[in-house]
């Protein structure tokens, strides 16, 4: 019964849907992560947040909170936002604009609206896990007012992170990955890397790759072993496309923040309930956002 698509490994992808959550003031389609794929190269998180309509002083009104063992990508393809953080950034991001905060051992940042812009705002949140090798380190913020973009077939495609045909991202990255936004108008083939494994976020419009649908609203998730696909057009699309090397590390997220155990869980958030140094201070008018009670202490401090 299988047809070609199903013998292709990499062309048959499993489209999971995504889970709607409230993120501040904004609705989220959150794609990552997904119970049966945690992860997708190192990629272990993504929002795609909004459409939603922001005033000058209301939206992205997310305050202060902490996060360890990821990278933050911000990437917005409507609308404006302001990011602080514990290192004492102030940078507004726009469309085509990346901002990409490594935390290491631990930062907190806060997103919020910019003070001047009002109109809609969409974009999408995503999240990197750190390796072993850099998740304990310092902390660090990137942002780049421009990006490399190339033609590919029928699409504009710029490189978040990564790498494709020979178009590089500056931002930094610790594992073997890409992340790519494709702005596309027509059937277009695409060079994969076969060793990795690929998620397709729709984020507007719809396209097929092998025959099936993606829209907005799930995540489609390709198995590594093909190098190339060919995507075609139901509507003008914009598309967020995630890829890389199976993480080899099998990590604990909780809340906001990647780890390996629980105890390290425990210990980030003591670190963030007493406000101790860990995460550092961010300057914002927003509170900041308290931490639920991690499920497997609740059971020692009801015996208190
Ligand atoms: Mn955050």
């Amino acid at each position: 019964m299988a047809d070609t698509a199903d013998e292709l490994p990499g062309l048959n992808p499993e489209v999971l849907p995504s889970h709607q959550a409230l993120v501040g003031a904004i609705e989220v389609r959150r794609a990552l992560p997904q119970r049966t794929h945690r992860t997708v190269g190192a990629w272990c998180f993504a929002d795609h947040m909004g459409p939603a309509a922001v005033t000058e002083e209301r939206g992205l009104d997310i305050g202060p909170h902490p996060h360890t063992g990821l990278a933050t990508v911000t990437w917005l393809i409507e609308g404006e936002a302001l990011h602080r953080d514990s290192l004492g950034t102030e940078q507004l991001i726009r469309p085509g604009q990346l901002n990409l905060m490594t935390a290491g051992f631990g930062v907190a940042h806060a997103e919020e609206p910019t003070g001047a812009y009002r109109g809609t705002l969409e974009g999408i949140q995503l999240w990197i896990a750190q390796p072993e090798a850099t998740r304990h380190l310092d902390n660090d913020f990137e942002h780049y007012a421009e990006l490399p973009r190339l033609q590919l077939g029928a699409c504009d495609a710029t490189v978040l992170v990564g790498d494709i045909l020979g178009a590089t991202s500056p931002a930094r990255h610790d594992t073997a990955l890409v992340g790519l936004d494709l702005d596309l108008h027509g059937p277009t083939e695409m060079p994969l890397v076969a060793t990795y494994e690929y998620g397709v976020v729709v984020l507007r419009g719809a396209i097929s790759i092998g025959g099936t649908v993606i829209e907005p609203g799930s995540l489609a998730y390709f198995a590594p072993g093909a190098d190339e696909w060919r995507l075609d057009v139901r509507e003008p699309a914009r598309v967020i496309v995630l890829g890389g090397v199976p993480f080899p590390e099998p990590i604990m997220m909780w809340w906001n923040f990647v780890a390996r155990s629980r105890d390290e869980l425990t210990a980030a958030y003591l670190a963030w309930a007493g406000r101790d140094e860990r995460f550092g201070k961010v300057s914002s008018r927003f509170a900041s956002i308290d931490a639920p009670v991690p499920f497997w202490l609740l059971g020692e401090r009801d015996r208190v």
